[in-house]
């Protein structure tokens, strides 16, 4: 049967039609460099979209962003940083890669995002233990924003900067801000399966000119102003290309219409689900939220749905060739983070148990969402 069906994947890149054109300029121009005009060009469209006061670098992934914010605050070897555990490596990777150790804060159901009592447990004990936490770095998943005014007070009560994680979540706003405006840095990403893509790549966004002109520096190889090549720092080469910032521009074009229709999968979804007990559909808590629904999610309690499982739909979706996928493992619950400090409850392991992420793409056909339902409604028998 799979055969014949071609693949509906969870989250493709889409193009809007433009971005072959800022690529063919750079190619006319000789612009085949990590800098030029689409580089530029790209982080003006960035920071117009935001639509704050803010300065942005665009780099080679987000988890670059991510690693430079870190460097940047003076993150080093031996230093303790916060980190929401429901999420994606690229969150936690690069504390590591500054020889420093992360610390696990679980999720709270209404955003499945950090938990606020538990961050601040965690850095009441991680103080009473001799150290405090260097950075916190929350995360915006699937788009949902967290809980951003309860973080960030307990963040400025204790004066400890906010890396905002912002890589899923361009698009999405909280109070009709911008996600990626909230922290002391944050981090976007457009690598190809997110609501924008430049192939791969990410940005930075920064507080002041002359902090993005760091990053900049900094993802260069931090060299020195000198005729010849001279350093005084260690520096990295984290530079988005300008090939990939074209694509970026052409990207940027579409980037509304890609959120409204991410959106409406939401919606049609919520509408598949509204009848079936104990499937619940990811949702905004209140109108302070808006998400990009960068990837819609769903919890299935076997409890209630007579012993069906996320299991269960994930296999049957596959026969149709539809991917679908478990939520994201939780970093504490990672071999590679073993023994590493966990703050929290079960909320995170509980949502990795009974969750799942389903088709969400933008460039999902009707025919596409009959096949969606039609397999849904088999596994549920409705
Ligand atoms: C994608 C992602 C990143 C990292 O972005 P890359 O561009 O893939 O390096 C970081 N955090 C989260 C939550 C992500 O989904």
């Amino acid at each position: 049967m799979s055969s014949e069906l071609s693949k509906i994947w969870l989250s493709s890149p889409h193009m809007g039609g433009k971005e072959q054109d800022f690529v063919n300029s750079a190619f006319a121009e000789n612009w085949i460099a990590p800098l030029g005009p689409n580089v530029n060009g790209f982080e003006k469209d960035l920071v117009n979209y935001i639509n704050q006061d803010k300065h942005i670098a665009v780099l080679s992934s987000g988890t670059a962003a991510i690693h430079l914010a870190l460097v940047k605050l003076g993150v080093q070897s031996g230093d303790e940083v916060i980190c929401q555990s429901f999420t994606f490596c690229g969150s936690s990777n690069p504390i590591v890669y500054q020889g420093a150790k992360p610390i696990f804060v679980d999720s709270e159901p209404s955003t499945w995002n950090m938990c606020p009592k538990a961050l601040k447990e965690a850095i009441e004990d991680r103080i009473s233990k001799g150290k405090k936490p260097k950075a916190i770095i929350p995360v915006h998943l699937y788009g949902m924003p967290y809980l951003v005014d309860e973080i960030h007070a307990v963040a400025s009560k204790y004066e400890i900067p906010i890396i905002e994680d912002a890589a899923e979540s361009l698009g999405s706003t909280y109070k009709n801000k911008s996600c990626g405006t909230f922290g002391a840095y944050s981090a976007l990403s457009f690598n190809g399966n997110k609501i924008i893509t430049t192939s791969g790549g990410g940005a930075l966004v920064c507080p002041t000119e002359s902090d993005k002109q760091k990053i900049v520096y900094y993802s260069t190889q931090a060299r020195d102003n000198a005729p010849h090549y001279q350093h005084s720092e260690i520096g990295f080469n984290y530079r988005m290309s300008n090939i990939s910032a074209g694509i970026g521009r052409g990207q940027m074009l579409v980037l509304d219409k890609h959120v409204a229709l991410r959106r409406k999968m939401h919606d049609f979804y919520v509408s598949i689900f509204k009848d079936i007990k104990g499937v619940k559909v990811l949702t905004e808590p209140n109108e302070n939220f808006k998400s990009n629904h960068w990837l819609s999610a769903i919890t299935i309690n076997p409890e209630q749905t007579n012993g069906i499982s996320r299991e269960d739909l994930r296999l049957h979706l596959e026969k149709y060739n539809i991917e679908s996928r478990p939520l994201w493992k939780p970093m504490h619950m990672q071999p590679v983070f073993e023994n590493t400090p966990f703050y929290g409850g079960k909320v995170a392991e509980k949502l990795f148990e009974q969750g799942l992420c389903l088709p969400s793409g933008s460039n999902l056909t009707d025919e596409d969402r009959e096949r969606i339902k039609q397999g849904i409604r088999e596994v549920f028998k409705i």
